[in-house]
């Protein structure tokens, strides 16, 4: 179609011209996508690194379009992020994020935990403690079930380093995406009320071929270990990656070697079978 066609045209395009005119493209469709419910979150399994059982699912949004497809969330998160709708998204995510908790729990898989991202912009005010008091409020699910990833960045901001402060009081888990890409300062991260910290994935990629990665998975670990924080490794691929982490001692593990994201039917059927195993 004619809109397929300027969608590929415009993100591949340098032209400053088409790059205001691919925002608003996208901003313009967003906006219809969160009315028609076409904003949806895709699920990814957590896995103990011992044990491979599922210990967490991570939500991913995904922007499904009648006519252009599935979008994916690094075309689409950095626009909602600058038109603000990224709160609206944020808010829809937390929801189904809660929705998954509820069903989990009257299935028998309570203490799955669920993730959610949360940009930084959805912390600058505190919109976001008062919808997650009362999304616990009407769920009726275990605050602890519930897991916040924000990146270092977001640390940096002391408005939202106290508002997590008080998620984290409700009881739900904080986590640090990325870790290892951004600027932490470490006095920081030791005040921070933060219980895991996520290896990005640049560093399992190549992890054979590059002993910095090596070093630098290390010295999170450790760093990690003396802060008494869990550790979760994303992006595993292969299963040497696998034992080399598992050797490592990190606490869990996610990646295409386990599992894709995935609609929340298949993981329905995913999680019972490997729940069992
Ligand atoms: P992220 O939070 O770091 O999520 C992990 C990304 O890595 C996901 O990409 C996931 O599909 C992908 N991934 C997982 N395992 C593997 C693997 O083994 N190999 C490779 N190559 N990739 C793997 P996705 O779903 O495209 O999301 C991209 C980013 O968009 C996320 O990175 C996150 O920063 C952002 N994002 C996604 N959903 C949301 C959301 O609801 N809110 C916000 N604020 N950001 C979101
Ligand atoms: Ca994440
Ligand atoms: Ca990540
Ligand atoms: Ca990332």
């Amino acid at each position: 179609s004619k809109r397929k066609g300027k969608y590929t045209y415009t993100f591949y395009s340098d032209d400053l011209v088409d790059v205001v005119r691919y925002r608003l493209f996208i901003e313009q469709g967003l906006r219809k996508a969160l009315t028609e419910e076409s904003i949806t979150a895709f699920w990814q399994p957590i896995v103990d690194a011992q044990s491979g059982d599922v210990v967490a699912v991570e939500a991913l949004c995904r922007w499904i379009d009648k006519d252009v497809g599935m979008v994916s969330p690094d075309a689409f998160i950095p626009v909602a992020e600058e038109t603000g709708l990224i709160q609206s998204i944020g808010l829809h995510m937390l929801r189904e994020a809660c929705m998954l908790i509820k069903l989990l729990e009257e299935r028998g898989l309570g203490g799955i935990r669920v993730a959610v991202n949360v940009s930084g912009i959805q912390l600058k005010d505190s919109e976001i403690l008062d919808a997650l008091n009362e999304m616990l409020q009407d769920c009726q699910v275990n605050p602890a079930d519930l897991e916040l990833e924000v990146t270092e960045s977001t640390l940096q901001s002391e408005n939202a380093a106290m508002l997590l402060w008080q998620i984290n009081k409700l009881g739900i888990n904080i986590a640090i995406d990325d870790f290892g890409t951004g600027y932490s300062s470490l006095s920081r991260l030791a005040e921070m009320s933060v219980n895991t910290l996520k290896i990005d994935r640049t560093f399992v990629d190549n992890l054979s071929q590059d002993a910095r990665h090596q070093i630098i998975i290390e010295a999170i670990i450790n760093l990690a270990r003396s802060l008494g924080l869990a550790i979760t490794a994303e992006g595993i691929e292969t299963a040497e990656q696998l034992q080399y982490l598992r050797e490592k001692g990190v606490d869990s593990l996610q990646g295409y070697y386990f599992a894709r994201p995935m609609p929340l039917a298949e993981l329905l059927k995913y999680l019972p079978d490997k729940q069992q195993s």
